[in-house]
């Protein structure tokens, strides 16, 4: 293409690459869902048709994107774990965001009416202006344990959260009071209160809650489970850190592996993330 004397505003640009070898963690969250909610209706404290739809989308990015080695999603939020291998976009972070940012809402709204109709409510079709939209960051974790850290720090949010929702909506469903009064009783109250409310009051063991509210979802690709007892586990987190690079694979192996991932089952389930168990059962996750 011939030069133009406009061409020079390309030096404008800034490089974006993110630190290489290194997780990369996008996560994304809806704009302004507490309105939105409102809006579509959503089931409070946990609208199943909404967290089933965040899951469908996430799927569908991950079947799109196979560098994403997993995905862990609760409420209106979703992060994304990029292998420390990428190299996809030459890791520039604008174009990673960006483009699990706008997979991620195109697969949200075409897939809206699959969870948001022909159910037994009537239908809840979307209605511009406000329309489902997402934001999105990418940030880089050196080690696997740095990256477990981060996995484990979004899990229990995610419990501190829905324990809090499910006691404030009975407050309000069940017992009557209005937001107000429920906020003022749950100011400065520790877990064990919390159990101890919807226990007494509700009759409610916060323990048998759905694990998909307890725990939000995590999003792998399953191969073959590996028994933890057995001799050729998973390496623990610290150990595959500390151990040094593979020799190099064979280009067929590399091709074979990528090949073995992009036609690996994607699987979504309800389970704890921040205890090894997950980790050493799948071991291909995180090496
Ligand atoms: P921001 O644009 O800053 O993210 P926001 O209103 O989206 O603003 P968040 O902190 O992201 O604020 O909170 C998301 C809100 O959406 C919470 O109130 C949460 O309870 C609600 N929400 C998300 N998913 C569901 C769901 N499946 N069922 C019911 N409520 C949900
Ligand atoms: P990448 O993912 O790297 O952006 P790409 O295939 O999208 O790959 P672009 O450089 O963005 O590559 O080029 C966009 C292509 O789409 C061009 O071939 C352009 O001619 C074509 N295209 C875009 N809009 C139209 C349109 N309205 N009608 C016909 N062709 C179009
Ligand atoms: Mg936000
Ligand atoms: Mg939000
Ligand atoms: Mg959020
Ligand atoms: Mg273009
Ligand atoms: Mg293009």
């Amino acid at each position: 293409m011939a030069n133009s004397k406009y061409e020079y505003v390309r030096f404008f640009e800034q490089p974006d690459t993110l630190l290489p070898n290194t997780w990369i963690v996008v996560r994304i969250d809806g704009r302004g869902f507490t309105k939105l909610c409102a809006k579509y209706g959503f089931e409070k404290p946990n609208d199943k048709r909404a967290i089933d739809l965040m899951n469908a989308a996430a799927k569908a990015v991950m079947a799109d994107l196979p560098d994403i080695v997993l995905a862990y999603g609760v409420s209106d939020e979703y992060s994304f774990v990029f292998h420390k291998t990428c190299q996809l976009f030459e890791r520039r972070a604008s174009k990673l965001v960006s483009t699990v940012v706008s997979t991620f809402t195109a697969f949200y709204l075409h897939l809206w009416p699959t969870f948001f109709s022909g159910g037994l409510v009537d239908d809840v079709p979307l209605v511009a202006p406000l329309l489902p939209t997402f934001d999105g960051r990418a940030v880089c974790y050196p080690s696997v344990q740095n990256l477990r850290d981060y996995l484990s720090w979004r899990q229990v949010d995610c419990h501190i959260n829905n324990l809090y929702n499910t006691t404030f909506w009975a407050l309000v469903q069940k017992g009557g009071m209005d937001s107000v009064e429920a906020t003022g009783l749950l100011k400065g109250t520790f877990s064990a209160d919390k159990n101890e409310i919807l226990f007494s009051r509700f009759q409610i063991n916060y323990n048998n809650e759905p694990e998909m509210y307890k725990k939000g979802s995590v999003v792998f690709r399953d191969y073959e489970l590996v028994d933890p007892a057995s001799s050729n586990v998973a390496q623990t987190a610290e150990a595959a850190d500390n151990v040094a690079e593979p020799p190099t694979l064979s280009k067929s192996k590399v091709e074979s592996d990528k090949k073995r991932r992009a036609k690996a089952r994607i699987t979504v389930e309800h389970i704890d993330i921040i205890k090894d168990e997950f980790w050493d059962r799948r071991p291909w996750l995180l090496t």
